[in-house]
């Protein structure tokens, strides 16, 4: 399926990169994630604010536009469960928009929106893009 930018994922956890110049807990909101457009439309501040010469990089690292890859469960009123990544987009919208007010609402297994890297080419990245302490988009 598709990414429709509805940012569920990265309000559930850090992807490699994120938790790499973030520091902290995984599970958690990316201090990255930020809304565009109408404010229900996600993009990844470290991708935005990259250098042109890193973003084809950093999008691979964070398999941006290579579809939904999140692995997560909801269950509707009445107990149906669903897998998220195969719902219709504005039903993922409104499920992300609730996940932002209520984060105790939406089951997880975990979120696999990310390339695998080995930790030289991730570190050897994130120096050359800037990492700064406590960096806050
Ligand atoms: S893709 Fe960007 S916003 Fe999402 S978790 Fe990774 S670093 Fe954070
Ligand atoms: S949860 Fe899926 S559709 Fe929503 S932003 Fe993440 S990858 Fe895209």
């Amino acid at each position: 399926m598709p990414c429709n930018h509805c940012g569920l994922c990265c309000l559930i956890e850090l992807c490699e990169i994120g938790q790499y110049i973030h520091g902290g807990p995984k599970r958690r909101r990316c201090p990255s994630l930020r809304w565009v457009g109408n404010g229900y439309t996600s993009r990844c501040g470290i991708l935005e604010d990259a250098k042109e010469e890193f973003k084809a990089e950093i999008a691979w690292i964070i398999a941006a536009d290579e579809g939904c890859g999140i692995d997560a469960e909801v269950t509707d009123i009445k107990g149906k469960v669903s897998d998220f990544k195969m719902l219709p987009d504005r039903m993922k919208v409104l499920i992300a928009t609730e996940y932002r007010m209520n984060p105790v609402e939406v089951t997880t297994r975990g979120v696999t929106h990310e390339n695998h890297l080995d930790p030289g080419r991730l570190r050897n990245l994130s120096q050359r893009a800037g990492r700064k302490e406590g960096n806050q988009h």
